[in-house]
C-alpha cells in the first residue's frame, strides 16, 4: 500500500522516510539526512516518525530529540497531522503515547529521575538554571577565598562558562583555557580546585546544573548494562538539528545505539551556530564513519521554503565561507522581488522602518504572525520593542528576557523549589531573606540548621530569627513544612505560596499590583502541568517566552509579531523576515576573540537568519548603532558599516535602498570603517534595561 502522504515527498525524502520501518534489526541501519536550509529535513523526519507509527512501531518506544521544547511540540503536531491523514481519528491516541519527545536536557532529567535509585542520586534533586549555577559557583569561590585575595580572578559567569565548556566538549581544562579563555590560563590550578568544590557542593545540596543532565546521562550509559536497558527501550531514536550537538550528546547516542540500528540524525553543517556551547560540527560530519557498515546518507537539494531570489542571496553569502561542504540548493518558487538591503540612520530609524513595513504587510493581508524580526543578541530588540509598544502592536519574543527572570516570579518559584529540595542552598538563601529583617548571615545560619537536620524544615521551628522576623516566622515554617509534606496538593500549593508571599511583595516592590498579575499568571501556567516536579523541571529547562502583553502570553489565536534572536529562530520559517543590525560589530559580533572559526560561525548565523524567509527578506543596516556594555569603553554609539559578509561582489543579489528616501545608501566600498566614539546616552541606557 502506498500512502497518500508519501506521494507528497520527493524521491530522496521518501527514501529517508521508508528506510527500515521495523523494530530491532529491521529498524534499519543508521541514517543521516544532511541537507541545506528549507530542504524539508524536519518535514521528512516528521513523516518518518508518522510512517513508522502507521506501520506498527510502538510510539512509546520512539525517542525524539529536538533543540527546543517548542520544536518538540511542533514536531509532534506534524506527526499527528500526517498520522491522522493516514489512519483517521484513532491516530490521535497513538500520538498521545509519543511522550519521549523533547530536548536532550529534558529527556536526560526524566531518565535521571527514573534511574536515580540505581545511580545513587536522590530522586528529589532540583535543577539549577544558569543563574543559580553562577550563584553557587560564586558561593564556592568565596569559600575558597579566590575572589578576595586575588582580585583579577575570573568572574562567576566566566568560571561557569569555562566549566561548562570543558564538560560539554569532554575536553581537558588546559585545552579549553588555551583555546577559548587564554586570559584565564594562569588560574588553571585554582579553577581546578574551584570546580572540584563546586561539584561537591552540588552533590551535598542534591542539585544538578544543566550540564549535569547530560553528564550524568552519559555516565549512566557508560555502564553497559544501563546502556543496554535504556537503549533497548527505544526502537527508534531521532535527532533533529544534529549539527548543533556536542560531544557528550554524541557519546550518549552512540552508547544507546552502538550499531546505529534505529538511529536517524538530521542536520545541516552550514547551519552550525552553537559552538559557544561546545557544539561541534564534527558530530554530523563524522556520523557515517562511526558505524560498520557506515550510515546511509540522504541529501536533499530542493528548497521548498524560499523564493529563488532569497535563496540566491543566501547561497551567495554561504558561498564565501572559508570551508564548505558544497550543496546546491534550488527552488521552484519564482519571484521578481530580490531581498532588500536597507540603510537607515540609526537603530531608532531602523525600528520605525521595520514597524512601518510590518504594518504595510498586514494591510496587504499578511498576518503579524507570518512575520518575524530577527537579531544577533537579545538586547538588540530594545528600540523595536519600544516602537511596537508605542504603536500598540502585540509581539512575542523568543530567546529573550524571560518572564521567569522577574524577581518576584523567581521568589515564588524559589519557595516551591526549596520545598522540593530543602538541601538546595542557593534557593534557600533567597527564600529566607524574603522575610523582613533577615540578612545573609542569619540566612546562612538558618540553612546550616536545616542541613544539620538532614534537610528537615522542622529544624527551623526551633531557630531564633531576628526580632523583626519573629512575628512572620511561625507561618513561614508552617508553609515550608506543609509544602514539603505535599499537604497543600498540586497546583493549589502555588496559591498557598502566593498568599503567603503577598505581604512581602508589597514591602519589597512599589509596583506590587502589576507583579501580582504575573503571579496569578504563573498559577495559571502551573495548572497546565501534572505535577510540581514536572512543572519545575520543564520551566527551568525551557521557560515560556516573554510577551508584550502584561496580562500574559497572547492566546494561540491572537495575532502577534515574532521577535527572536537568530539562535532561537533555528528551524522556523516566516513569510516576511527582517534582520536587524546587519553591520560589522553585530554580525559578526565584536565581543568574540575574532578567531577565524568564530567569524565563520557568524557567517553561518547570517545564513540561518536569511534562510528563515519564505517570500520577503529585508536586511537592515543602521549607520550608527549602540554597543552594549562589554566593550572597554562601556555603552556607546559607534559608526557602523555593512557586515563584511556582504561584500560588493554579491550585492547584485539585493535590492539596495535607503530610508528615509533622502538618506544615502552605503556603497560597496568600505569593508570596515574606523569606529568613532560619539555619545554615551544615559537616556538610551534606560531603554536597554
Ligand atoms: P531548516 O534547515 O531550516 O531546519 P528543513 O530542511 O528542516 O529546514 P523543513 O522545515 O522541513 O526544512 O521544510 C521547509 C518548508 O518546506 C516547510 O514549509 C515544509 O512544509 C516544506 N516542504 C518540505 N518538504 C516538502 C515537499 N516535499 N513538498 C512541498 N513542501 C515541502
Ligand atoms: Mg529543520
Amino acid at each position: 500500500m502506498s500512502a497518500a502522504y508519501l506521494a507528497k515527498l520527493n524521491p530522496n525524502q521518501r527514501r529517508a522516510v521508508e528506510h527500515g520501518v521495523g523494530c530491532g534489526a529491521a529498524a534499519g541501519g543508521p541514517l543521516l539526512v544532511i541537507a541545506g536550509a528549507g530542504s524539508g529535513k524536519t518535514n521528512a523526519l516528521a513523516h518518518r516518525v508518522a510512517h513508522l507509527i502507521v506501520n506498527g512501531v510502538d510510539p512509546r518506544r520512539v525517542l525524539l530529540l529536538t533543540f527546543s521544547r517548542r520544536a518538540a511540540s511542533e514536531m509532534t503536531r506534524r506527526v499527528e497531522r500526517i498520522a491522522i491523514e493516514a489512519m483517521g481519528a484513532k491516530a490521535a491516541a497513538m500520538i498521545e503515547a509519543l511522550t519521549w519527545a523533547g530536548t536532550f536536557h529534558a529527556i536526560g532529567a526524566r531518565l535521571l529521575r527514573d534511574y536515580a535509585h540505581v545511580i545513587g542520586v536522590d530522586p528529589a534533586f532540583t535543577i539549577h538554571d544558569r543563574e543559580d549555577s553562577a550563584d553557587l559557583m560564586n558561593l564556592v569561590r568565596h569559600e575558597l577565598g579566590f575572589s578576595k585575595t586575588q582580585s583579577r580572578f575570573p568572574t562567576k559567569g566566566t568560571c561557569l562558562a569555562i566549566y561548562s565548556r570543558a564538560v560539554n566538549a569532554e575536553a581537558p581544562l588546559s585545552d579549553v583555557l588555551g583555546a577559548v579563555y587564554p586570559w584565564c590560563a594562569g588560574w588553571e590550578a585554582e579553577l581546578r580546585e574551584l570546580f572540584a568544590s563546586y561539584v561537591v557542593a552540588k552533590q551535598r545540596q542534591n542539585v544538578l546544573d544543566y550540564d549535569d543532565l547530560l553528564l550524568y546521562w552519559a555516565q549512566m550509559v557508560a555502564e553497559p548494562k544501563l546502556a543496554e536497558e535504556i537503549g533497548s527501550a527505544f526502537d527508534h531514536v531521532f535527532v533533529d538539528e544534529y549539527q548543533d550537538t556536542n560531544r557528550l550528546q554524541a557519546s550518549i547516542l552512540l552508547a544507546l545505539k552502538p550499531d546505529g540500528h534505529g538511529l536517524t540524525v538530521v542536520g545541516d553543517d552550514a547551519q552550525s551556530i552553537y559552538s559557544f556551547r561546545a557544539a561541534t560540527v564534527r558530530n554530523i560530519l563524522d556520523f557515517p564513519g562511526q558505524f560498520q557498515p557506515p550510515a546511509e546518507i540522504v541529501t536533499l537539494a530542493q528548497n521548498y521554503r524560499s523564493t529563488q531570489p532569497i535563496l540566491a542571496a543566501a547561497n551567495s553569502v554561504i558561498g564565501l565561507a572559508a570551508e564548505r561542504f558544497a550543496k546546491t540548493l534550488w527552488s521552484e518558487r519564482r519571484s521578481a522581488d530580490r531581498p532588500e538591503l536597507v540603510t537607515v540612520r540609526d537603530e531608532i530609524e531602523q525600528a520605525r522602518y521595520v514597524v512601518e513595513k510590518v504594518l504595510e504587510n498586514r494591510e496587504a493581508g499578511g498576518a503579524l504572525k507570518a512575520q518575524a524580526v530577527l537579531f544577533r543578541a537579545s538586547h538588540h530588540s530594545g528600540p523595536i520593542e519600544v516602537e511596537l509598544t508605542r504603536r500598540n502592536i502585540p509581539f512575542m519574543k523568543f530567546g529573550g528576557l524571560k518572564f521567569l527572570d522577574a524577581a518576584h516570579v523567581k521568589d515564588l518559584l524559589a519557595v516551591l523549589r526549596w520545598a522540593q529540595n530543602p538541601r538546595d542552598r542557593v534557593v534557600g538563601f533567597r527564600v529566607v531573606q524574603l522575610l523582613a529583617g533577615v540578612g545573609p548571615s542569619t540566612a546562612a545560619k538558618a540553612l546550616d540548621e536545616v542541613a544539620a537536620a538532614g534537610g528537615a524544615f522542622d529544624a527551623l521551628a526551633a531557630f531564633k530569627p531576628p526580632a523583626r522576623a519573629l512575628e512572620d516566622w511561625p507561618a513561614f515554617v508552617d508553609l515550608l513544612m506543609r509544602l514539603h509534606g505535599d499537604k497543600a496538593g498540586w497546583p493549589a500549593e502555588i496559591e498557598a505560596i502566593r498568599r503567603w508571599y503577598e505581604p512581602h511583595l508589597d514591602r519589597l516592590h512599589e509596583d506590587a499590583i502589576v507583579r501580582q498579575g504575573d503571579l496569578l499568571q504563573l498559577e495559571q501556567i502551573a495548572a497546565g502541568y501534572p505535577s510540581r516536579e514536572r512543572f519545575l523541571t520543564e520551566l527551568t529547562l525551557d521557560p515560556p517566552d516573554a510577551t508584550s502583553d502584561e496580562a500574559g502570553a497572547p492566546l494561540r489565536d491572537e495575532d502577534y509579531l515574532i521577535l527572536s534572536t537568530i539562535h532561537s529562530a533555528k528551524g522556523q520559517e516566516w513569510t516576511s523576515v527582517f534582520v536587524l543590525n546587519v553591520v560589522d560589530g553585530c554580525i559578526p559580533s565584536d565581543l568574540g576573540t575574532g578567531a577565524s572559526a568564530e567569524i565563520e560561525e557568524e557567517r553561518r548565523l547570517l545564513y540561518v537568519a536569511m534562510t528563515r524567509a519564505k517570500d520577503r527578506l529585508c536586511l537592515v543596516t543602521p549607520q550608527r548603532f549602540f554597543t552594549h556594555g562589554q566593550s572597554p569603553q562601556g555603552d556607546r554609539h559607534v559608526y557602523a558599516s555593512r557586515t563584511r559578509f556582504l561584500p560588493a561582489g554579491i550585492l547584485g543579489a539585493f535590492e539596495i535602498r535607503a530610508w528615509p528616501a533622502a538618506a544615502k545608501p552605503q556603497d560597496g566600498r568600505a569593508e570596515r570603517t574606523p569606529r568613532i566614539q560619539i555619545d554615551i546616552g544615559a537616556r538610551m541606557r534606560g531603554m536597554w534595561r
